[in-house]
């Protein structure tokens, strides 16, 4: 068991490499970790194969309690990780809490409740005569070393929620962080260490983008990549060049439908807080409103009015419900769709403007209407702190438009009549549709996570996210060890014809004209000419 405090894996001490940590609200660097030396990575991988080796045939009650270890090790952190994670990524301390720890504890609750009976060996009934002489088994093996490359934006829970089923599954982990959240990557690994999970289970790489392809390079078994969609092309290439299996969880551009019946109030608190949490730096961000036009100006009012009333500040301040942008580039791409959307006749009703005298890359939420599909802001993720309203005449109008994106990640739909929303979300080209709420299915540990198209594939979260993690291994047991099977060589006219009538006897519609062939396909059965 490893006690050591947590190493970086394969250091890189002969250039002068490192990752900065910085405080996006000022842009002082906080901490500087050294960045790991790509050549390192195949010996990096050996040693977690190494690790998961032994990992593996541990029993899942022994890998189970390993990871309640980790859960604790969570839990007695928490205010530490909230404070790490805050200030390398600007969020208000309350959304860490929320977002990260929460989803990262409840992952570990809900793995060590559901993986051991979905790790157990299941029973696969044949429903084909011609089988059921055999007894089939599903086995569930770990997949060995999986890479984790994460964003910065949830820098805790969205690694966590990936290593705590990888590990119960019995795999081995390498995480590279973001470079831009060094410090909450390696502190995961301090975690990990806290929680004397085997050393090397769970290694944490440092870098940038030549860390992470190095790392694909080293050939783990799977890649777990959440990230944008320009970075996931790039996975996905490089991956298919080795055959490497993946998960993608990309960008999103979410859509939220107002019907003209929906609870206003509550609908415009929603699409506030929906679009400007983590100052709207978020995969499942609302980015897209269609409100029926009925109602629409109240709606606007209402989103307006609330927008102006968020307080902007470095998480420092308790009260503050907006941070800043993470980076000046991320802040200078929004205001690049902004003025897009304003030179095309769109109109910023209350924001969209930067205030460098509360620091480094603030910049007010905006609220804005007159957008149309021509507009970047509409096609392309903004990932920033913008709500875009659309009127629509109606909600088939509102399906059509929400369904023409490149992304599918999620969805949301607002109407006190549940019925009608049924139908609109099966409508939907999502993978998820919230009726009445806006993102926090993410929080719900079986909720499965992911997207098709521009969005990725494969899904975290669940027993589906779970799934992933595992090889499905097909057992095949023959219950009849000393009959030679009929289809074996010894090939004849006769045993073509018996296959004929064997055909008829399975599949023929009238069961008169099947019983009849099954008669005399017995030659098939009971063949005298096997070799
Ligand atoms: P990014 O694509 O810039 O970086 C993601 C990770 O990939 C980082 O660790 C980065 O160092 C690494 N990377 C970059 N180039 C690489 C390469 N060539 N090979 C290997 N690794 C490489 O994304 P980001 O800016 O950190 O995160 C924001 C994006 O993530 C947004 O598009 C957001 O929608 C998306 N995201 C998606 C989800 C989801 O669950 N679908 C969740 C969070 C964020």
């Amino acid at each position: 068991m490893g006690t050591a405090p947590p190493k970086l894996a394969g250091t890189n001490s002969s250039a002068a490499r490192y990752v900065e940590s910085i405080d996006p609200s000022t842009g002082d660097a906080i901490g500087r970790f050294e960045a790991t030396d790509p050549a390192a990575l195949p010996a990096i991988l050996d040693r977690s194969r190494a690790a998961q080796s032994a990992w593996a045939p541990q029993s899942i009650r022994e890998r189970i309690a390993a990871l309640r270890r980790l859960r604790d090790a969570i839990f007695d952190a928490r205010d530490e990780i909230a404070a790490t994670i805050s200030r390398e990524t600007g969020k208000p301390r309350v959304e860490a809490v929320f977002a990260e720890i929460i989803l990262a504890l409840d992952t570990a609750d809900f793995i060590a409740l559901h993986a051991p009976k979905w790790l157990r060996p299941e029973r696969v009934p044949h429903h084909n005569i011609a089988v059921k002489a055999k007894s089939g088994w599903l086995e569930y093996e770990p997949l060995g070393v999986v890479a984790i490359i994460s964003p910065w934006n949830y820098p805790f829970a969205i690694p966590i929620a990936q290593i705590i089923p990888a590990l119960a599954a019995g795999n081995a982990v390498v995480l590279k962080p973001s470079e831009l959240t060094p410090a909450t990557g390696a502190l995961i690994g301090e975690i990990a260490a806290r929680a004397k999970l085997p050393e090397n289970l769970v290694q944490i790489v440092q870098g940038a983008a030549e860390v992470g392809s190095a790392l694909i390079d080293a050939s783990p078994d799977k890649v777990f990549f959440t990230g944008s969609v320009e970075t996931g092309r790039k996975i996905a290439e490089a991956c298919a060049q080795k055959l490497i299996p993946s998960v993608l969880e990309l960008g999103g551009k979410d859509p939220m439908i107002v019907l003209a019946d929906a609870d206003l109030g509550i609908a415009s608190s929603a699409a506030v807080w929906g679009s400007f949490m983590n100052c709207g730096q978020a995969c499942l961000s609302v980015e897209r409103v269609y409100v029926e036009q009925s109602v629409a100006a109240k709606f606007m009012g209402l989103c307006v009015l609330k927008t102006k009333k968020l307080r902007l500040g470095p998480p420092s301040d308790p009260d503050a419900e907006i941070g800043p942008m993470i980076r000046a580039r991320q802040l200078e791409r929004v205001e690049r769709q902004l003025q897009d959307a304003v030179a095309r006749g769109a109109t910023i009703l209350t924001g969209g403007e930067r205030r460098p005298e509360l620091g480094a890359n603030f910049f007010e939420p905006a609220v804005i209407t007159g957008v149309d599909h021509s507009m970047d802001l509409m096609r392309e993720e903004t990932f920033g702190p913008v709500l875009a309203i659309r009127p629509v005449a109606s909600p088939a109008e509102a399906v059509a438009i929400a369904n023409d994106s490149p992304f599918s990640l999620s969805a949301s739909i607002w109407t006190r009549d549940i019925d009608a929303a049924r139908r609109i979300a099966s409508q939907l080209r999502a993978g998820s549709v919230m009726i009445n709420d806006v993102a926090s299915y993410y929080g719900i540990s079986e909720a499965p996570h992911g997207g098709r198209g521009a969005s990725g594939w494969g899904r975290a979260h669940s027993r589906f996210g779970f799934l992933e993690m595992v090889h499905v291994k097909y057992v095949d047991i023959d219950r009849l060890p000393r009959v030679a099977k009929s289809w074996w060589y010894g090939y004849s006219a006769e045993l073509t014809a018996a296959a004929d009538r064997f055909v008829e006897a399975l599949f023929a519609s009238r069961w008169t004209r099947r019983m009849a062939s099954l008669r005399r396909s017995g030659a098939l059965v009971f063949r005298r000419d096997k070799i």
